[in-house]
């Protein structure tokens, strides 16, 4: 007899205050079917992948309850468009469990459109085909990428019909994340002046995500200061790769630093500073370059939540938390100048390194030159001159990509680095592939429309190492042509 059981949970988030959580229950998926599961996660995890990929219809859609999970909604607030909304938590997701993987690391696995929860309020607590589908590939592309991200481990289709605009297939996603936490959990605590609880999650969150600052007497301004960091970097990241999140409330970031909540997310084509993709984003609130600035917004909150523990005396408590939330503004500005060199492939520190890379997203803006194909490009033009008629391609205004480029050939020449290092140090921050909008449309329609998952699949090949040319999809590294571009995003709930 197997006694292992296929998932062994080592749960500690419901060994916080009853608080912190509400019991939830997966509503019946009525013909569940997994047309995704992520084998090689699984098997990081330390599951039993092989049962779960034989009983992942019934596992993955909840209709199987596995002995030691937690099934439990978590309680959060958030400012969602800088709105300040004391209660949200999930209402369409709930926490099945966590599990240390093989590296010692704790993950939580989480069910998200698994039906109502405490904290649905007027909505259903499910989730359609599509949604499930963009997070699966755009979590797993950015954790290709490199990028900190939340990960996808299974899919099922439910059987069962959501209720949007029309009717859609219902379908329920798994997802593993460091943790759950996010700047509005501790925004809900603080709304309720509950400075016990207060300190117990910021205990939890200093023991789960950063160990080090455990004994540390200034440890809740250092948590704040080490937040900015991994925050800052997260941002810089997602702008090296043209990732706009899209709806970065407070309850959507996440205290470890790992992009969550896949919504109306997307890379961009033609590249434009201000570039929205959100169908709610009247204001361009969460506009490409304004994720830096609103990133820092969010710390603040942050940091205000976690006040009442930096000091009694409220005004030291101020003064320390403005101190902590400066690291952010400097560790982006790093981070970022860091990512430009790399996009440019200047090896060598120098001072126009700034100017010179900035000059040409500029040109990329007026120019209307995808983003992806032209860091790209301009690594073939490190090899050879011969590429550079390939890049000017890209721009509108051919001349001055070309003015750029003379530019740019003359300010990295003689740093000693031979051009073919220099071209494959460009590619390893420059992806050919990513995960284009009307790519994922695509795929999306075909599974909804015709129950065929093939591109999905495809998709998600290519996906996986975005860095390597692999010429026999070529046609996934080209922008969209005009009546395939997709203009709005949306939240999908
Ligand atoms: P989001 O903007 O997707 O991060 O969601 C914001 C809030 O709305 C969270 O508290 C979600 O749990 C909740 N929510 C989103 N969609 C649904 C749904 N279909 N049913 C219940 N709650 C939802
Ligand atoms: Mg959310």
């Amino acid at each position: 007899m197997d006694a292992s059981p296929p998932i062994r949970f080592d749960n500690s988030y419901t060994l916080l205050p009853p608080r912190f959580y509400a019991e939830a229950r997966p509503a019946h998926a009525s013909e569940p079917r997994l047309f995704a599961f992520n084998h090689a996660l699984a098997e990081e995890l330390g599951l039993d992948a092989n049962y779960l990929a034989a009983h992942g219809a019934d596992v993955f859609s909840g209709n199987e309850q596995l002995p030691g999970a937690a099934m439990v909604a978590q309680v959060y607030a958030g400012h969602q468009f800088g709105h300040f909304v004391p209660r949200l938590g999930d209402g369409r997701a709930m926490l099945v469990g966590e599990v240390v993987d093989r590296k010692g690391n704790r993950r939580d696995i989480h069910l998200k459109g698994g039906g109502p929860t405490a904290w649905s309020r007027n909505g259903d607590g499910r989730a359609a085909l599509g949604p499930v589908m963009r997070e699966y590939i755009v979590s797993e592309a950015m954790h290709a990428l490199g990028i900190p991200t939340t990960r996808a481990l299974a899919a099922v289709t439910t059987g069962d019909t959501v209720y949007r605009e029309t009717k859609l297939p219902g379908a329920v996603f798994t997802r593993v994340a460091a943790s759950h936490i996010r700047v509005g959990t501790f925004q809900y605590f603080a709304a309720r002046q509950d400075e016990e609880a207060l300190r117990l999650l910021a205990d939890h969150v200093i023991a789960r995500h950063y160990p080090e600052l455990e004994g540390e007497e200034d440890r809740y301004a250092l948590m704040i200061e080490a937040v900015c960091r991994r925050q800052a970097s997260l941002i810089a990241e997602w702008m090296r790769v043209g990732f706009i999140h899209g709806v970065m409330n407070t309850d959507n970031m996440a205290v470890s630093g790992e992009t969550i909540d896949f919504g109306p997310c997307a890379f961009i084509d033609a590249f434009s500073f201000n570039k929205v993709f959100s169908s709610i984003d009247a204001h361009g609130r969460y506009a490409y370059a304004n994720q830096p600035t609103i990133g820092q917004w969010n710390l603040v909150r942050f940091a205000e939540a976690v006040l009442p523990l930096l000091n009694t005396d409220m005004d030291k408590a101020v003064e320390r938390a403005n101190q902590a939330i400066k690291v952010f503004g400097d560790s982006f500005n790093d981070r970022w100048l860091e990512v430009l060199r790399a996009k440019i492939g200047i090896v060598t520190p120098g001072e126009g390194d700034f100017d010179l890379a900035q000059k040409l997203l500029k040109l990329m803006e007026d120019g209307r030159a995808d983003f992806t194909r032209t860091f790209r490009a301009l690594a073939a033009s490190a090899v050879s001159p011969v590429a550079d008629a390939g890049f000017a391609a890209e721009f509108i205004d051919r001349e001055a990509a070309m003015a750029w480029l003379a530019e740019w050939r003359a300010y990295v020449d003689g740093d000693g680095i031979a051009p073919q290092d220099r071209a494959a140090a460009m590619r390893q921050v420059n992806p050919a592939f990513i995960p284009r909008n009307h790519r994922i449309e695509q795929a999306i329609v075909a599974a909804r429309e015709e129950g065929d998952f093939s591109l999905f699949e495809a998709l998600m090949r290519v996906l996986a190492n975005p860095y390597e040319d692999q010429r026999d999809f070529a046609r996934y590294a080209m922008p969209p042509m005009p009546d395939e571009e997709v203009a709005r995003t949306f939240c999908g709930t």
